[in-house]
């Protein structure tokens, strides 16, 4: 099987010939870590001796207390892709069948292969979840149904009327993964938040980080919340002390400053109208996005269209033959982004 697997390409950074680089590949906050969050590390740092603590219990507790979840609720893993790869790991027997829309996540194709189940790949209506097309494609072969929401990497997603037509359909066997890396960002008023979806819902799971909008993708951090027999299988599967005592530390203290990075989050959602008016402006096509990123159908252009970023110094993750995915950064990156479309579309 490693044979012909293909290895996780993270995004690239790029550097223009005049030594400008702008890295938007990968979706992470454009804005240095928070001072308190820093001290929070450095005190932290002072017990780097001992491991952590195994079942990260006082984050645990804050995650629950600011969800107003209970902590038996919450599942923590080194970023939420792990906690993604330990749900592949309950249910990975071969004949499994894992459902998700294809583009989405590309971890999921790895992690299915890792995990020895079979990836059921529903194709994206246009740039959308096709939900039908998904629930026909349950079966009872079918443990896993990932619905990342917004997707990455168009940025849609899936509207509350439809996911809960859809979570009907789907049968008490197969385990629904909410997959909301990207939720801070959303400002639609109709985007089903899953914790008010998971509570009468006992195949119904939610998947965030602390990666994105709370600014930690270096430390690894991010947690499931579902109804605890759920969590306690996915708790069973975590590798010892996986989440290490400056990524519990530091998330603690980002749960202590969500206003200030939630202001930053709204910086973040103003840049991203901002971005994506200036495209339409520019002549491009651009699903509406609730994500940190946008998303430009480009086929057969892609690497061009990268290459030609890349010259400016922007890094954008491309998909050949499809398109790239470009977050939003801070005012200066995206300017430089928006100007390499520019010269591109007048080429
Ligand atoms: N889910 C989605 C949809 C993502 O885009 C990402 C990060 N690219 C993750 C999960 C994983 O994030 P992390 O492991 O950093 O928490």
């Amino acid at each position: 099987m490693l044979d012909t697997m293909a290895p996780y390409k993270p995004g690239k950074a790029v550097a223009a010939p005049d030594g400008r680089s702008y890295k938007l590949s990968s979706n992470e906050t454009p804005y240095d870590p928070l001072p308190s969050v820093v001290e929070a590390i450095a005190e932290g740092a002072r017990r780097i001796h001992r491991y952590p603590d195994p079942g990260a219990t006082r984050l645990t507790e804050a995650i629950a207390a600011r969800y107003s979840v209970p902590p038996e609720h919450v599942a923590l893993g080194a970023g939420s892709v792990t906690v993604a790869q330990q749900l592949f790991e309950t249910v990975g027997e071969p004949g499994v069948e894992v459902v998700y829309a294809w583009r989405s996540f590309e971890a999921y194709p790895l992690l299915a292969d890792l995990a020895g189940v079979t990836s059921v790949m529903v194709p994206l209506a246009g740039e959308d979840h096709d939900l039908d097309a998904m629930a026909e494609a349950v079966n009872d072969r079918t443990r896993l149904v990932f619905v990342c929401n917004p997707n990455n990497p168009t940025g849609t997603s899936v509207r509350r009327g439809p996911l809960e037509a859809f979570l009907d359909r789907v049968p008490e066997h197969v385990l629904v993964v909410l997959d909301e890396a990207y939720i801070e960002y959303v400002r639609d008023d109709d985007f089903p938040d899953g914790l008010t979806l998971y509570r009468d819902r006992p195949n119904v799971c939610v998947l965030r980080t602390f990666s994105k909008a709370y600014g930690l993708a270096g430390l690894r951090v991010g947690y499931m919340i579902a109804q605890e027999p759920v969590v306690s299988a996915v708790r069973k599967t975590i590798i010892p002390f996986a989440v290490n005592h400056l990524a519990q530390v530091a998330a603690i203290a980002s749960l202590e400053a969500e206003d200030e990075l939630l202001d930053r989050v709204e910086r973040v959602v103003k840049e991203r109208t901002r971005v994506r008016e200036s495209l339409l402006g520019q002549g491009w096509t651009v699903p509406p996005t609730e994500a940190n990123f946008v998303w430009l159908r480009l086929g057969g252009r892609t690497l061009d269209f990268a290459a030609a970023c890349a010259a400016e110094g922007v890094a954008v993750r491309p998909f050949a033959e499809e398109g790239v995915r470009v977050s939003i950064g801070s005012p200066e990156a995206n300017d430089a982004f928006l100007a390499a479309a520019a010269s591109f579309a007048a080429k």
